[in-house]
């Protein structure tokens, strides 16, 4: 096997999920082929890809993978570290293992990236409930207790306040190691989303604006509504810098809280992620596109914006109603990614992840592009997706 890239004929993935499934669209499209690794009975990627249903720590499996691509990749960070170094002695994995290790631990996440002179909120390491006690005296009241490792979509923490008895705020993370971060009275949530290519060269895509209920992300908007300017060119010079540090190769993608023209960093991803799915219609190239380009070492695509705006809503929970879709003039993008219409101003897409429904489980998501942003229409659609009118609608900017 090799790594050059007009000899990547195929691509590994750990994890089969939604973002799996994106990054085959994307690698097909290229000429590449997807094989990927997850242990569930069924996955969105099997629309796209070969599938070795096992483990992540399965040797066999991990030996399996190893013999059957070029380059490695992965749609979550929560890899065990066993499983790529297992890879990376056969197989080139991307990105690289400081981009893990970085990403799967909070404390180590915001030492480093505080160590590199990029604002976060101000943190505390927690051991136990003594260290918590002190946390709390160091921080305020007004914190949010996390765990350091395996957390996601607002799960593994715990919001704090004066009335909080610390004790029961360190059992509801079952006593994990932690960190406690103050609370950020931010103006809003945003994203960046850089890719780094093998040679080092790095693009963003237009700054994103988020918005979460419940610990899940329920819209994005980009470019995002209401991000002041020199915000904006923060969020951008921060994510190249934190990819330049990690020797990042593929998509990294960076949360931020914006206060003013403050901007903080909430938490890293160092792979494609659902606030960057507006950019399958809304950039000339995709984050998708342009992370499978990074990791088998093709040059990167444009990540310019092809028209003026977009937005994206989550369906958690359930699925939105076919014949609402229809009548309402949404298309549906096919297993292989496909729409029967061209792309345009205008154009509203429905992607299927094609997962049973389950409480806070994101089972699909709507493509919003146009030349600007009509809240009305953007509202009359939210009302068929469910979960996603939980998110407040937009309320500075335009
Ligand atoms: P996280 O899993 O760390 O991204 O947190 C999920 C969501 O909780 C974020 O998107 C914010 O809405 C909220 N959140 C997390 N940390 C803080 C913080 N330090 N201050 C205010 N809100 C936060």
């Amino acid at each position: 096997m090799s790594d050059r890239p007009d000899a990547v004929r195929t691509l590994g993935v750990l994890g089969g999920g939604q973002l799996g499934w994106m990054l085959g669209v994307a690698a097909r499209r290229l000429g590449i082929e997807c094989v990927f690794l997850d242990p569930s009975p069924q996955c969105p990627s099997d629309m796209i890809g070969r599938r070795i249903a096992a483990p992540y720590d399965d040797p066999e499996a991990l030996d399996r993978l190893a013999g059957s691509v070029d380059v490695v990749t992965y749609e979550f960070e929560n890899v065990p570290a066993a499983a790529t170094e297992a890879l990376a002695g056969r197989v080139p994995v991307r990105p690289g293992p400081r981009s893990l290790e970085v990403s799967q631990d909070r404390l180590v996440e915001k030492s480093f990236i505080s160590g590199i002179g990029v604002a976060v909120p101000e943190f505390r390491e927690v051991s136990d409930e003594r260290g918590l006690r002190d946390a709390i005296e160091a921080i305020g009241p007004e914190a949010i207790l996390k765990s350091r490792r395996g957390g996601y979509d607002g799960k593994g923490q715990v919001r704090i306040d004066a009335r909080t008895d610390p004790a029961e705020a360190f059992a509801a993370i079952d006593g994990v190691p932690a960190i406690l971060e103050a609370m950020v009275p931010f103006d809003l949530e945003a994203s960046t989303l850089v890719v780094r290519s093998l040679e080092g060269e790095c693009r963003t895509w237009a700054p994103i604006r988020n918005e979460h209920a419940g610990g899940i992300l329920r819209r994005s908007d980009a470019p995002g509504p209401g991000i002041p300017e020199e915000a904006g060119e923060v969020m951008k010079s921060a994510a190249i810098r934190i990819a330049e540090e990690l020797d990042h190769v593929g998509v990294l993608a960076v949360e931020y809280f914006v206060i003013g023209d403050r901007v903080l960093v909430n938490e890293i991803a160092p792979r494609v992620h659902n606030s960057g799915h507006l950019t399958i219609e809304h950039a000339e190239t995709s984050q998708f596109e342009n992370h499978v380009r990074a990791v088998v070492g093709l040059p990167l695509g444009s990540t310019a914006a092809r028209v003026g705006r977009g937005t994206m809503l989550n369906a958690i929970g359930e699925h939105p109603t076919p014949r609402e879709l229809v009548a309402a003039g949404v298309e549906s993008i096919d297993e292989h990614g496909d729409a029967a219409g061209p792309l345009g101003p205008g154009c509203v897409r429905w992607h299927d992840y094609r997962k049973s429904p389950r409480t806070g489980r994101k089972v699909g998501h709507l493509t919003i592009v146009d030349e600007s942003i009509d809240e009305s229409w953007i509202a009359r659609l939210a009302a068929l997706v469910p979960g996603a009118t939980d998110a407040p609608s937009l309320s500075t900017g335009g």
